[in-house]
């Protein structure tokens, strides 16, 4: 049930590992930096909520910026070393460490701004952001300021070609051996190209066309309701000829900022974040040429069993064949 899933997603925050591998992520770490910085303005002399402040960084990168008051809500046990953490950068003034869940939590005060990580893979696994919508009906003052602001979705067709590699070495097994295992390959197929969202590092080479883009989430107003269904469509034109055998799923999230707003992007066409990119297999791979059009819609859900597993839906065209659905999940073991 709901608050045993809940004890289970808390626990995975109090390892370091997870911690260790956010922190050492300098795209994600310096660019909620930058963008706390760029919005100093609206920081200064004023009160942030973190939520789900983890180490407590980000609450410490508001306090640097001038903040007033910090509230670093955490719910698992990692909030102990968020507290030594403010105290060994002597903030204790200004940064308050509180343990519970935000659901649960009572600030003293209403805040000017909140601050928070809250993505997952494919945006969505996690379902944190529910978290953050309810922490900005509740606790943030009209007109106040949410980092970041805006989250947006992003696929393109892909030729995975590592899946390709794998599946070809049933192929060589007899020069090496002398016995032809070659029938195993659509078995292969089969057990790879399923229906799990595999989260890996997608290359440049790999990816079949422009990125489309299929939903934009405008964080100040999108509602919980909202979030049980994320839908859009999409339409591409290959660059040239080659091998579909998956669709790869992005997502970025911007900073307000007066210039220009800062974005912080886990594209294939960007340096790599722990993120990664989610991969979603085809059950047959389909040849294109330049400029087939590859079109359809997702829907991406939380998961029936469990509201933090997050489903995606793609129903797709690629040139003339007939248009073709499946649903993928991510699977166990990933936060
Ligand atoms: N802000 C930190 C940690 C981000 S990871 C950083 O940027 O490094 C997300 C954190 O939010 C985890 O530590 C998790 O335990 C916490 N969290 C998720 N949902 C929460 C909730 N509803 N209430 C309190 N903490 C939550």
């Amino acid at each position: 049930d709901k608050s045993v899933q809940d004890d289970l997603y808390f626990d995975s925050y109090s390892d370091v590992t997870i911690h260790e591998e956010m922190i050492a992520d300098s795209v994600r770490t310096d660019t909620y930096r930058l963008g706390i910085t760029r919005n100093g303005h609206a920081i200064q002399g004023k009160v942030v909520l973190d939520v789900g402040a983890g180490t407590g960084v980000l609450s410490i990168f508001c306090a640097q910026a001038g903040a007033r008051k910090v509230y670093a809500v955490e719910a698992s046990s990692i909030a102990e070393q968020a507290m030594e953490v403010v105290k060994l950068n002597h903030m204790e003034d200004q940064v308050t460490v509180i343990r519970g869940a935000l659901e649960a939590v009572q600030l003293p005060e209403k805040v000017d701004v909140i601050v928070s990580e809250w993505m997952g893979y494919a945006l969505l696994h996690e379902s944190m952001l529910n978290s953050v919508l309810l922490a900005r009906d509740r606790w943030l003052k009209p007109g106040g300021l949410l980092l970041p602001s805006k989250a947006e979705l992003f696929v393109a067709p892909i030729n995975d070609l590592t899946v390709e590699e794998r599946l070809g070495f049933w192929g060589t097994v007899k020069e090496r051996y002398g016995v032809d295992m070659s029938c195993m390959t659509g078995f292969a197929r089969k057990c790879i190209m399923n229906n799990d969202i595999a989260v890996s590092l997608v290359t440049v080479e790999d990816v079949l066309s422009h990125p489309c883009r299929f939903a934009e989430l405008d964080l100040l107003t999108v509602t919980e309701e909202q979030l049980r269904s994320v839908q859009g469509s999409f339409s591409c034109a290959c660059f040239g000829s080659s091998t579909v055998n998956a669709f790869c799923v992005w997502f970025t999230v911007t900073f307000p900022g007066e210039e220009k707003p800062l974005v912080l992007s886990t594209s294939p066409f960007k340096p790599e974040t722990h993120w990664k990119q989610a991969v979603l297999y085809l059950d047959e791979p389909v040849e294109v040429m330049q400029d087939t059009k590859v079109e359809g819609e997702i829907t991406m859900f939380p998961s029936e069993e469990s509201s933090r597993h997050i489903c995606i839906h793609v129903e797709f065209s690629i040139g003339d064949l007939k248009r073709k659905n499946k649903t993928f999940s991510i699977p166990d073991g990933y936060a």
